[in-house]
């Protein structure tokens, strides 16, 4: 029976081909979303291993973040940059997810979620999450929580006003962009909790830091930060 289902499953790939939105190759029978080959060839930075990484230093004098990591390099033609670009600009929601659960994974082999009890999506403005049908750091966050447990809140942290788009933009002009544009909708669900931010890329890391600084209004909240990529462009 499993010899002529997995004859079926040739022929519908051959009508329908599952591609890699990594690399565009064709994706193997034991394959989804992500092939082996760029499973292993994505770099990654390792910085949940170590305190003083880039990703934390830029943070330094502007918020207090106990942690902060990403999972790759956000450079040209790499194959995270083809997945994001699946994700946020295609449409691919199960990127973001299957890119959170690997990351995940990652993160779960060191201590650096042991005292997280919730995790929060940097969030999107209403009228952009509609126009692409989904926020990408929401589904990163689910995938995030598949395989940790730790659950993903998306309503306890709105963003109030669309900011104009953030390519092309000083580090000062992002900060002003948007330094008043969150905020909390309940804070005794927030309070006493160490709380995950979740975002798919850090530039400059001006939206986490805004989103850091109204989260970090409320009584005894700490925050610590993940991206899937870093850029270095
Ligand atoms: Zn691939």
């Amino acid at each position: 029976m499993n010899y002529f289902y997995d004859l079926w499953d040739d022929f519908i790939s051959l009508l329908f081909p599952r591609l890699c939105y990594g690399c565009g190759n064709h994706l193997m029978r034991n394959e989804k979303i992500i092939c082996t080959e760029c499973f292993i060839l994505i770099p990654r930075t390792n910085y949940h291993l170590k305190p003083d990484n880039p990703v934390s230093k830029l943070f330094w004098g502007r918020c207090m973040i106990e942690k902060a990591a990403a999972f790759s390099y956000y450079t040209r033609d790499s194959r995270i940059r083809k997945l994001i670009h699946n994700l946020k600009y295609n449409g691919i929601a199960e990127v973001g997810k299957e890119l959170g659960k690997i990351y995940a994974r990652t993160l779960e082999s060191s201590e650096f979620l042991d005292d997280i009890s919730l995790i929060i999506p940097v969030p999107l403005h209403p009228s952009k999450k509609r126009q692409r049908g989904f926020n990408q750091s929401d589904v990163i966050s689910r995938g995030i929580s598949d395989i940790t447990g730790i659950p993903t809140e998306t309503g306890l942290l709105i963003r109030k006003s669309v900011t104009k788009t953030q390519t092309r933009k000083s580090r000062y002009d992002r900060w002003t962009n948007v330094k008043d544009i969150f905020s909390v909708t309940d804070e005794n669900r927030i309070k006493n909790r160490h709380i995950l931010l979740v975002d798919d890329v850090i530039t400059t890391g001006s939206t986490l830091e805004a989103c850091a600084n109204e989260l970090l209004k409320t009584e005894n909240v700490k925050i610590s930060v993940v991206a899937l990529a870093f850029s270095v462009i």
